[in-house]
């Protein structure tokens, strides 16, 4: 497309222009450059698709004050389209007292598509929940899922047993008629979309009683999902072919299933490590001992060294989360908290006091009561 012009310019108009100036603008060059006043003029085509485009965005007052404070760049999200804008939806939408005009500017520009053509069914999304051990290890589910499909009965065709849908005698079976028309342009051969077969270029005579000539059946199917190991909240499988049915023969869209994991109660997940915490008293802590520990394949026993702080984080290889379609596992982190005795007997004091004689450390303050407590605090 080139460098871009100013939609304001395209249109011939001022910056502040009203609604109405535009819309006034629009027509005059609309009738100029349309295409069917103007047979084969490439250059007239590109002119009116721009004004067209310009009209789109300056006659919508959101779209206009998303131009006015970005330009170009407020539709360039559009996507492969390049413009940002949708010609299909604008032509289908119409503008009031357009639409004439937009119809024929449909045809003019990729309109007139016959619906013959086999089309691809749509993708149809299911939610599937999974425990934290079902998305770690997989598991097979099954699933309920409504959609359209193929009517075994006329095997899609929508024609009763032992007919068939035949040509459509209006369209001679392209989907489209032609016809005459006297316009402000003059004389103008326009196309439109075949109401007797609306547009799909056949017709059937003698309906299938099973799907009433439509070709399809609305049905819920149960379907076996295998879900392999290892996935993770936020993932989608896909099934091919189990979507909603074609059309006119096409194949049917795809089946995504997007997987959503329920929290553990003991474990956290990252990525393929997962985490968890195990308290261990403090005289485990300062000694060492063997701790049992959790895993998603059962308990399993830590070893944890004499003189353990709080925070400590063990790793335990290959109690992870099995990779997904790889081998291997990633690993399981344990970290350890070291928990203080809220209750102490009167002969576990004794003992704390005389440990912490031993360490050479400041005795602890003896009870002295809130008050006594509350003094310390404000005197220093
Ligand atoms: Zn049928
Ligand atoms: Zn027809």
């Amino acid at each position: 497309m080139g460098g871009r012009r100013d939609y304001y310019e395209v249109l011939g108009v001022s910056r502040d222009a009203s609604q109405e100036e535009i819309k006034k603008a629009y027509r005059k060059l609309a009738r100029q450059y349309h295409p069917d006043a103007n047979p084969q003029d490439k250059d007239a085509e590109a002119k009116f698709k721009e004004i067209a485009e310009a009209y789109a965005v300056l006659s919508d007052p959101e779209k206009r004050a998303q131009y006015d404070r970005f330009g170009h760049a407020a539709f360039q999200q559009g996507g492969a389209g390049g413009p940002g804008f949708d010609f299909d939806t604008f032509a289908r939408q119409g503008f009031g007292g357009f639409d004439d005009l937009f119809d024929m500017f449909f045809e003019a520009f990729g309109g007139g598509r016959a619906r013959t053509r086999p089309q691809k069914g749509a993708d149809l999304r299911v939610d599937l929940e999974l425990s934290f051990k079902e998305a770690a290890f997989g598991v097979e589910k099954e699933i309920q899922v409504p959609r359209s499909e193929r009517c075994e009965v006329c095997g899609g065709s929508g024609a009763a047993p032992g007919t068939k849908p035949e040509t459509c005698p209006l369209c001679r079976g392209t989907g489209h008629v032609q016809f005459a028309q006297q316009t402000i342009f003059g004389r103008m051969v326009q196309t439109r979309t075949c109401d007797r077969c609306r547009g799909e270029g056949r017709v059937i005579t003698r309906p299938c009683p099973n799907c009433q000539g439509s070709g399809q059946v609305r049905r819920t199917r149960r379907i076996q999902v295998k879900v392999p190991a290892g996935v993770d909240d936020g993932f989608r499988l896909r099934l091919a072919g189990e979507g909603e049915a074609g059309a006119l023969g096409g194949p049917p869209g795809d089946l995504y299933v997007y997987i959503h994991v329920r929290p553990h109660r003991l474990f956290q997940r990252d990525g393929h490590d997962i985490w968890c915490e195990v308290n261990v008293s403090f005289v485990q802590a300062a000694l060492g001992d063997e701790i049992r520990v959790p895993t998603l394949d059962g308990e399993t026993i830590l070893r944890i060294p004499e003189g353990t702080q709080t925070g400590t984080v063990f790793r335990l290889k290959g109690k992870g989360i099995p990779y997904l379609h790889g081998h291997g596992r990633g690993d399981q982190h344990v970290r350890v908290k070291v928990v203080t005795p809220t209750r102490p007997t009167e002969r576990q004091k004794e003992l704390l006091r005389e440990f912490a004689r031993l360490s050479g450390e400041e005795m602890p303050r003896e009870e002295k009561g809130f008050f006594g407590r509350m003094k310390d605090a404000f005197m220093g």
